[in-house]
């Protein structure tokens, strides 16, 4: 991508409505545009980012067996009349009137819309176990809308479904959401450390918040240091294998939010020394629920023996448009984001310090064709901008890798690669910059 045709409108000033870094840096660097309380536009070098996160989360249900589909944004409140949410949910749920008055809202979640499409289309246990996903934008009227993409009003969310014939089934489903979720964060660079949830009036012992420690994060965490230094399950893990064992590492530490922290069970549980108290993000949230819904909503299913039982169900939240903020708070430094190669919007800033003079401008094209080729995402700045201000927009919008060439270096054949990350920096011969760089980046990209 030629930065003469992108659209990048970078902020001087830091906006001063925006309180944390991730807030302040995705203004500046022409991420997000605010066009109401807790909505947002992305554009372009946000939306990047935000397609490549949907794409991990993708990839990590396929393998764990999801299915993909998509359910509108606007439901029809019987639907939730159905349930008992439609009262309960409060304030937090948008309400609308189409042209015949009938009652209808923008989606908080799916788990209402989910049961009735699984009980239209699922009559027997041979139809289990099953899981289906969305990413689809979702809408909280939040008291508090702030941190930008953080606590939004209109947000993207990822959210599964499983159904199962009983509740060992159910729990296999909810091991294989737990994998998967540890496995997604990762890819994005981010360590998340499952907590133990409330599961409110529900009951039962299943649900867990993944949360990514950040000091700007809206939760107090409490855990076990052991749990975060805990080896994450590679991409090939069997699914249908055993995950118990894996989950029950991860859940014998003591991990819980404030909501659900006891310090005295803490101190009696963890020595002095393995005592982390934080904060965190919570970047995702499973729960299995059981019959919450199939049984309000009479969603069965024929057992082997003929009998009819309610579907066992989970439900299982990744929060999408979150995710950009967290991997920001968690890779940022005073001039700007530093992103993972698993996220950047581009791999690779290619800065030009004289466009106009004919050789500069041969060796950046020849150079942004072979990387492009090498299939390298490269964003080329080919503006008269002047060499500060192309570095400064370079840090500030924080791709792994920049590549610096100017008539100084191009004299003794060089191009200069800098790390965004540490901010080391090496020259490099130009006819082996294009080979150079395609393999720092694959490198990165490589993943287990
Ligand atoms: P929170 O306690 O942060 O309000 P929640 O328990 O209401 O979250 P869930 O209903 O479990 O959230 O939604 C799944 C995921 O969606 C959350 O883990 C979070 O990452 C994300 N999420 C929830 N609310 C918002 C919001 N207002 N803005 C952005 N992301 C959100
Ligand atoms: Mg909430």
């Amino acid at each position: 991508m030629r930065l003469s045709t992108f659209f990048l409108p970078v902020l001087k000033e830091t906006p001063a409505e925006a309180q944390i870094a991730s807030h302040r840096l995705m203004l500046r660097a022409g991420m997000i545009r605010q066009e109401g309380a807790g909505i947002y536009a992305w554009l372009p070098l946000g939306h990047r980012v935000l397609k490549k996160i949907e794409q991990i989360v993708r990839e990590e249900q396929n393998r764990a067996g999801a299915v993909e589909m998509l359910m509108p944004t606007i439901q029809p409140a019987d639907l939730w009349r159905e349930s008992g949410r439609y009262d309960a949910y409060g304030k937090e749920m948008l309400r609308i009137t189409d042209r015949s008055d009938r009652e209808m809202l923008y989606g908080p979640t799916n788990e209402e819309m989910i049961t009735e499409i699984f009980r239209a289309g699922a009559k027997s246990y041979k139809d289990l176990p099953k899981m289906m996903y969305h990413i689809q934008w979702k809408f909280r009227d939040e008291v508090r809308p702030r941190f930008g993409v953080m606590r939004g009003r209109e947000f993207l969310m990822k959210d599964n479904y499983s159904f199962d014939i009983d509740e060992e089934a159910g729990r296999k489903s909810y091991n294989k959401m737990f994998i998967a979720y540890l496995r997604t964060f990762e890819r994005m660079g981010l360590k998340s450390i499952p907590m133990r949830a409330d599961t409110g009036p529900i009951g039962g012992d299943l649900s867990h918040e993944f949360i990514v420690l950040a000091d700007t994060g809206e939760s107090a965490v409490f855990c076990d240091k052991r749990i975060v230094e805990l080896p994450v399950p590679p991409k090939d893990v069997d699914f249908d294998g055993d995950l118990q064992t894996t989950v029950d590492q991860f859940t014998t530490y003591y991990a819980a939010t404030d909501e659900k922290h006891d310090e005295n069970e803490f101190e009696d549980a963890v020595e002095d020394g393995n005592r982390v108290s934080a904060r965190g993000i919570e970047v995702g949230h499973i729960f299995f629920f059981g019959t919450k819904y199939s049984d309000a909503m009479n969603a069965v299913v024929a057992t082997p023996d003929g009998k009819e039982v309610p579907v066992q169900m989970g439900s299982y939240g990744v929060g999408v448009s979150r995710l950009v903020g967290a991997i920001i708070e968690a890779f940022h430094d005073g001039d700007g984001c530093k992103w993972p190669m698993a996220v950047a919007p581009f791999h690779v800033g290619l800065i030009n310090l004289k466009v106009g003079d004919a050789e500069v401008d041969a060796a950046c094209e020849k150079l942004y064709q072979s990387l492009s080729d090498a299939g390298v995402d490269v964003l080329y700045d080919n503006t008269p901008a002047r060499g500060g201000e192309k570095f400064a927009r370079m840090d500030l919008i924080g791709l792994p890798y920049q590549i610096v060439i100017g008539p100084r270096g191009l004299k003794d054949g060089k191009a200069e690669v800098k790390r965004r990350s540490d901010g080391e920096r090496e020259e490099i011969a130009l006819d082996q910059v294009s080979d150079h760089v395609a393999k720092l980046v694959q490198d990165a990209l490589a993943y287990n």
